[in-house]
């Protein structure tokens, strides 16, 4: 079994080359859900959304997120009847938002409702939610607390940050699963995602960090941060506002307590001895390769990389739905 750690963007488009070189059953997806949000009264679970699209072969790969092909004629007309509309859902989108929401209220919880949709859209793998509870994803600004979607999306990350919480967490517990899947796992990867915001929420639940710690699995993470900037979104300043240098060190630094293996981009090799003088991790060991998941050949070379780096042999049997 193949434990995978994810955020939204990041995480889903290595999940797409993963499905090609592990077979779907023996997946599992960690999700963060400190994202959420409750939007026109729908319960939208951004990261378990582009990890379900992503592993359905249904996330738009123009936009990172939502579905292919999408219209939004609801946003107009909300806009138009003067309804807040600075966060996108599409009309196709909907349906999942839709039924995730009846089935919360019908009594079912996030951990059976996201189950739930993976079997309609016929996905094999695993999609865990981190927690059954509500944590949320504070950022703090100097004109006050934002949401996580407030400062992403309708500040557009414009905004200077003072400080990154996670509301709630102390009282959350890992969903059903999670632990037991940490422990059991043959190998665990952190994608790369947003060390802060889509990792950090997940390791703020109680009892998941310890896990990893105890864990026998080989943990790996694949660096987000390339040639000292994040590939795209928040990353850096996040990193910057946490005090963790935004660098292949940095991630290093956020993981130290349980990671074995850093994946970092080949354009970054000359920071090989900074990462390695640190006395944080002296048995971590790092493997350059290209980490650009531009193609969907480079989303299934960074996932065959990746096992090769955990000593798991990749299989060829690729999954029913296409990477995009
Ligand atoms: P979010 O929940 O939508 O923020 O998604 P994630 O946290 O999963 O992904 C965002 C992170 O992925 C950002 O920090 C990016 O730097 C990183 N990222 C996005 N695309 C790539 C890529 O092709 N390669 C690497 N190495 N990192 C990427």
């Amino acid at each position: 079994m193949i434990v995978v750690l994810t955020g939204g963007t990041g995480a889903a488009k290595f999940m797409q080359g993963l499905q090609q070189v592990a077979p779907a059953r023996e997946l599992v997806a960690i999700v963060n859900t400190g994202d959420d949000l409750v939007w026109w009264g729908l319960h939208v679970s951004p990261d378990v959304d582009s990890i379900t699209y992503g592993l359905a072969g249904l996330l738009s790969s123009e936009r990172g997120w939502g579905v292919e092909r999408d219209t939004f004629e609801c946003l107009a007309r909300m806009r138009a009847m003067g309804a807040p509309a600075w966060f996108s859902l599409g009309d196709r989108d909907l349906a999942l938002h839709i039924l995730r929401t009846e089935l919360l209220a019908a009594g079912q919880t996030l951990t059976e409702v996201t189950a739930h949709i993976a079997k309609q859209l016929a996905i094999q793998s695993s999609i865990l939610p981190m927690s059954d509870q509500r944590v949320e994803t504070r950022v703090a600004t100097p004109a006050g607390d934002l949401n996580f979607q407030e400062y992403f999306v309708r500040e557009r990350h414009q905004v200077a940050v003072t400080g990154v919480r996670f509301a709630g967490s102390e009282n959350a517990r890992p969903a059903p699963g999670v632990l037991d899947a940490i422990a059991a796992a043959d190998a665990i990867i952190i994608a790369p995602s947003n060390p802060i915001t889509s990792i950090g929420p997940i390791l703020a639940v109680p009892g998941i960090r310890n896990a990893l710690q105890e864990t026998r699995a080989t943990v790996a993470a694949i660096s987000p941060i390339v040639g000292g900037a994040a590939v795209s979104g928040p990353a850096g300043d996040l990193m910057r506002a946490q005090g963790l240098p935004v660098s292949l060190a940095g991630i290093a630094q956020a993981y130290h307590d349980f990671l074995d293996v850093l994946i970092a981009d080949d354009l970054d090799t000359a920071e090989a001895s900074e990462v390695m003088q640190s006395n944080l991790h002296p048995d971590l060991r790092l493997h350059f390769c290209n980490t650009m998941m531009t193609t969907p050949e480079a989303k299934v070379g960074l996932a065959r990389e990746t096992l090769s780096a955990l000593g798991v042999a990749a299989g060829g049997a690729p999954a029913p739905v296409g990477v995009r």
